[in-house]
């Protein structure tokens, strides 16, 4: 299948995943577990998966034991972490599929443990200490007890210890020092105990551009695997770019007279006698329904005109002359000499580019390819 047949598709360069996780690796200076929760940020957790196996990940991070599962069963077989809440009737799925589990609460651990138990086997475990952002993990004062109990235990594993920062992206450095510093506490407890931990990890993609101290064994790079930058203030490092474009086709092109009405409700109508076009991206698409959307024809930013409808939005042409049925059109990405990133987007749309990742519907073709 080619990439003429479709209406609305992402095109994937493999080549700079597999050089950004490299660059990644290369500025860490330690391993890094590649995020792919959520679809890989929109981009196919299946085929974004097994391109990062290859590349040399060894480590997959995802939110749910599901997303795990499904990469199980596609024969992806890195270290699996996931990062978020597992419930105990799952810890078999764990065993079994060799899946590591994130801890941090005691009764919750103690559920595991007669699971476990109950299979006469062994679950991986990462504790997870919240050093300050207010989510997932124990507190740094209960932390040296909580990794006591999993370490007394028959039948759990303690693989990982971990933690993760609430504001590594922005300029003020107090919090995330002093979540570091909260941190380093729990470790040092663990070393006079004489308690070992194999993998010791905190940083997301702001983490490691931002805190050279943060890195530890491991860090956990999402948005910057990606190639976007985590938050304004944060720019990423040389030698990272994007690996999405978001593009489709211009589907009609007609000229209506003034006064006509465009899309549901009305919420434009034409001034003049104008081009009006068609392209086949919509609200199911990912493309939000608000106003002051624009994309990339034949080289030139045109808004879209009235309301974003679920498959299709209308677009403005007056003029782009040369504009055809057929045309590509770009949503994010480039186009001649024209750009929109996810990141334009997302401060159009008062958000952050991860979200605009994520919002990539599931029904759209990926099309993944090796360099240009
Ligand atoms: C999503 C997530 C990450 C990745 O964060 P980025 O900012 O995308 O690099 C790392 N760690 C945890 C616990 C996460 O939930």
């Amino acid at each position: 299948m080619t990439k003429d047949n479709f209406g609305t598709w992402l095109e994937i360069d493999l080549d700079i995943l597999r050089s950004n996780f490299t660059r990644i690796r290369e500025l860490s200076q330690t391993k890094v577990m590649p995020i792919v929760k959520a679809n890989a940020y929109g981009h196919g957790l299946d085929r974004i998966a097994t391109e990062l196996e290859s590349a040399g990940a060894e480590w997959l991070g995802v939110a749910r034991i599901e997303e795990a599962l499904s990469l199980r069963e596609i024969g992806v077989n890195t270290k699996l972490l996931v990062l978020g809440y597992t419930p105990p009737t799952r810890v078999s799925h764990a065993i079994n599929h060799d899946i590591s589990l994130t801890v941090y609460d005691f009764r919750v651990v103690n559920e595991y443990v007669k699971h476990a138990n109950g299979m006469n086997k062994s679950v991986n475990l990462h504790a997870k200490i919240d050093t300050g952002m207010g989510r997932l993990g124990v507190l740094p004062e209960n932390g040296f007890d909580f990794i006591k109990l999993i370490d007394t235990k028959n039948h759990l594993r303690l693989e990982g210890l971990f933690t993760h920062f609430a504001c590594a992206d922005e300029p003020n450095k107090t919090a995330t020092q002093n979540q570091i510093r909260q941190f380093d506490k729990v470790l040092n407890q663990l070393e006079e105990a004489n308690i070992e931990c194999p993998l010791i990890h905190a940083s997301n993609s702001a983490g490691f551009i931002n805190f050279d101290q943060a890195r530890f064994d491991m860090v956990r790079a999402g948005i910057a695997l990606y190639g976007h930058a985590p938050a304004h203030g944060t720019p990423l490092p040389d030698g990272i770019y994007p690996i999405v474009s978001w593009k489709t086709r211009l589907i009609s092109i007609k000229q209506l007279p003034a006064g006509h009405g465009i899309s549901y409700g009305h919420q434009y109508h034409t001034q003049n006698n104008e081009k009006i076009g068609v392209v086949a991206v919509g609200y199911g698409d990912g493309l939000r329904r608000r106003s002051g959307n624009h994309v990339l024809i034949r080289g030139k930013k045109v808004p879209i005109v009235g309301n974003v409808c679920m498959d299709q939005c209308m677009v403005q042409l007056d003029g782009i002359d040369d504009a055809r049925i057929g045309d590509e059109v770009v949503i994010i990405g480039e186009q001649n000499n024209a750009m929109i990133s996810a990141t334009d987007i997302a401060d159009d749309w008062g958000t952050i580019n991860y979200e605009v990742l994520c919002g990539l519907a599931a029904r759209m073709p990926r099309y993944y390819f090796n360099g240009k």
